[in-house]
């Protein structure tokens, strides 16, 4: 039975999964880029400090402006460079990130080199290679953990960063090996912490996720009945209310059909209450079978009460629908263990009179009345409901 139940739900676990991919896509790639913009401030900064202490623009005017141009350039290229709207293609979302990374890139490579260059060629005084360096453990410290979401490429941008400087301060002539070592080690404490951080934003993202997938499945059960997998009662309700006021609104015919099965006490009694159930999904399995359009609604909403909405239909041929399920009933009776379960059932048919019927509800009502006409006319009937 439970295999039965699973093949009826509505497939709408396969939507999430879509959703949750998406979610994550944007979520990681909007933290990239906010994370992302800051970086070529700070070199900017870090620029104009070197300049003020060192003099270097005086000296240098043509590379100091080139240098802080670039990393000014590379702050405006990421700030323009915005992720992918919510609900883009997969490969977008990669693509972009690729391109924000080779942004993320250069400027690592090209502070990484600041240090190297002011080490290599000592330039005096000494304190702009103190600044230089301990800019660059800033600037290293923060991509450790500014960029989680991406930890092969985080760890790339810390080695761009630091290994110049490292490597320059090892040569003999500079006699800084001990500060080379330190940074060295420095960058190893560094890679673990991005490990560390790495599985928090993973973690922290998973819960996200499981959160809203939690909060899908509730809905989606909020709004299915659980035995027969179709909409429920508070899903109709919602259904009818948009479906009656875009008919009104658009002058389309709307067509209800309330089906109610026909001494279905009878058929408990007899059967016992799981023959009864077995009924239910056989009779909501006839609807499915029958009612194939999209736009059409099956829902279950009392007991052995159904409604079906049948959206831009005509009165004739929601009533050579409900014929034709009225029909379908009587001759295709339940299997139930080993027992054939004969069932009918009665249908009122109605749509929408815009002139008179002021909401929703008086429309249901007509088509109510007209199931309690079937009823009363015999069962196994379809009805037509009255105009008013
Ligand atoms: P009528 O032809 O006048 O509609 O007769 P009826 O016996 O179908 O009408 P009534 O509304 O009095 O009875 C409906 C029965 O449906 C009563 C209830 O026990 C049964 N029922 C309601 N929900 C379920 C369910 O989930 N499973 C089963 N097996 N029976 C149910
Ligand atoms: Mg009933
Ligand atoms: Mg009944």
């Amino acid at each position: 039975m439970i295999e039965t139940l699973a093949s009826k739900m509505p497939p709408v676990l396969d939507m999430p999964n879509a959703e949750l991919e998406n979610y994550k896509n944007h979520r990681i790639c909007n933290d990239l880029y906010r994370r992302s913009l800051i970086g070529p401030v700070f070199y900017l900064i870090a620029c104009f400090l070197l300049m003020a202490i060192t003099g270097y623009h005086l000296r240098w005017p043509w590379l100091s402006a080139l240098l802080a141009g670039t990393f000014l350039m590379l702050w405006i290229m990421r700030y323009k460079h915005r992720p992918p709207v919510s609900g883009a293609d997969p490969r977008k979302y990669k693509q972009w990130v690729s391109q924000q990374w080779l942004l993320i890139q250069i400027g690592s490579v090209i502070w990484g080199l600041v240090p190297a260059v002011i080490g290599y060629l000592r330039v005096r005084p000494d304190s702009a290679l103190m600044v230089a360096t301990i800019a660059t453990v800033a600037f290293s410290t923060a991509a450790s953990q500014a960029f989680a979401m991406h930890p092969r490429q985080a760890r790339w941008s810390l080695f761009a960063l630091t290994l110049p400087a490292a490597m320059v301060f090892f040569l003999p002539s500079l006699e800084l090996a001990s500060t080379g070592l330190t940074l060295a080690i420095y960058v190893l404490y560094l890679i673990a912490n991005l490990r560390r951080s790495a599985n928090e934003y993973a973690q922290q993202i998973a819960t996200e996720v499981d959160l809203i997938r939690s909060r899908a499945e509730i809905d989606r059960l909020s709004l299915t009945d659980m035995l027969t997998g179709l909409s429920n009662r508070r899903s109709y309700d919602q259904a009818w209310q948009q479906a009656w006021h875009l008919a009104v609104r658009q002058k389309e015919s709307l067509a209800l059909l309330m089906l109610d099965l026909d001494h279905f006490k009878h058929i408990n009694d007899r059967y016992g209450h799981l023959g009864g159930d077995a009924c239910l999904q056989h009779f909501s399995g006839l609807m499915q079978q029958h009612i194939r359009r999209s736009s059409d609604i099956i829902a279950r909403i009392g007991g052995e009460e159904f409604v079906i909405i049948l959206p831009t239909t005509n009165v004739e041929d929601a009533y050579a629908v409900a014929e034709q399920l009225r029909l379908a009933v009587v001759n295709t009776p339940c299997q139930f263990e080993n027992t054939l379960i004969e069932m009918t059932v009665s249908i009122g048919v109605g749509t929408v009179n815009w002139e008179q019927d002021i909401n929703p509800s008086a429309t249901f009502s007509r088509i109510d009345r007209a199931c309690y006409d079937a009823k009363n006319a015999g069962r196994n009937k379809v009805r037509l409901a009255n105009i008013n």
